[in-house]
């Protein structure tokens, strides 16, 4: 028996009835020999954090656009917050932690430079649409490695997919769908108190807020500090879910409904501040110029994302790459093609 085998068979009697098992997995993209050394979810979490998309996320946009202060989060410090969050919450109800951290570190890999701005204009120009969490997928599947993917398994490769966010539930109350596993919802619920815990403690520190504006219940129910923000959330489901049976992801009324309370305060507050937008409307057209010279300029096109596709796969390319941009690049870009340089020589 190698290692991989005797770390599976320890998955078999540690984890919960409800937990995904890494020997039990539908498998890869493509088949190929397993690692010797390491459980597949293991493996498929290796694999996302030495991506070059991975790296990227250290300077896209949180909340705050390319922030020059050293103390706000970016894509990346988020992912790292989530994925601590979710690895304590799948210890604690024993689920798959390989697993649960696997998606954590994949959920972003697909945002844009300039967060929803850069979002919403891909959107617009492209005639299929586009979301982030779609965009994550393939990333994982068709874009990284030169266009191989990383080849991961269906379970990791679900739960990044059916990452969602904005005002919608954020807690399934049913069990999860046949393809999807529990420790997917569990990472879209960290993901969830990690922002509003984050968001509201950088938008503090941005001085757009003050944590004395926070509503009454919230401040009662979740505190101002983010450690206590994040401590009472998760406290609250793990103890709900674990009394309810382990089988659904379960939260207090009083605690969901504070949760709520805190992100539309969120949104009013700092997501649809006009001081914070006003910044994201310059940055969606950055965007935008961007994708119509890739889309319209074959020689700007040739130096910079390679040989011309069919005509018809150009602007699905012209939007990998730009997804693919850190803030400071999709800026330095837009410098060098659309503002003039002064001359140097004397
Ligand atoms: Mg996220």
């Amino acid at each position: 028996m190698n290692l991989r085998q005797s770390l599976e068979e320890r998955e078999e009697y540690l984890l919960s009835p409800h937990a995904a098992r890494s020997a039990a997995s539908r498998g890869r993209l493509k088949p190929e020999p397993e690692c010797s050394l390491r459980p597949a979810f293991q493996h498929d979490r290796d694999r996302i954090l030495y991506s070059k998309s991975f790296r990227r996320l250290k300077h896209k946009t949180q909340v705050f656009l390319a922030p020059t202060g050293d103390h706000y989060r970016t894509r990346l410090t988020h992912t790292l917050e989530v994925a601590q969050i979710a690895r304590t919450l799948a210890r604690a109800l024993r689920l798959n932690e390989d697993l649960t951290e696997a998606i954590a570190l994949g959920h972003d890999l697909g945002h844009t430079p300039f967060g929803h701005a850069g979002e919403s204009v891909l959107a617009e120009l492209l005639p299929e649409g586009f979301h982030h969490w779609e965009q994550s997928l393939r990333v994982v599947d068709v874009l990284e490695k030169d266009g191989q993917g990383l080849n991961l398994t269906h379970e990791v490769r679900m739960g990044i997919l059916s990452h969602s966010k904005g005002r919608g539930p954020f807690l399934p109350e049913e069990r999860p769908a046949e393809d999807l596993t529990l420790e997917a919802h569990l990472v879209r619920a960290a993901d969830v108190i990690a922002y509003i815990a984050h968001d509201t403690d950088d938008a503090a520190r941005g001085g757009v807020i003050s944590p004395e504006d926070l509503p009454a219940q919230v401040k009662e129910v979740l505190g101002s500090r983010l450690s206590r923000q994040i401590d009472t959330m998760v406290r609250d489901l793990i103890a709900q879910t674990t009394e309810a049976g382990g089988r659904v992801l379960r939260m207090s009324a009083r605690v969901k409904e504070a949760m709520w309370g805190l992100r539309d305060f969120l949104y009013e507050r700092v997501y649809d501040n006009p001081e914070v937008h006003a910044d994201f409307i310059k940055a969606s057209k950055v965007v935008r110029e961007l994708f119509n010279r890739l889309a319209e300029d074959d020689v700007f096109y040739l130096r910079k994302v390679g040989s011309l596709p069919p005509s018809g796969e150009r602007v699905r390319r012209v939007a990998d790459y730009i997804a693919g941009m850190t803030d400071r690049y999709a800026l330095q870009l837009y410098e060098e093609v659309f503002l003039p340089r002064p001359w140097a020589a004397l």
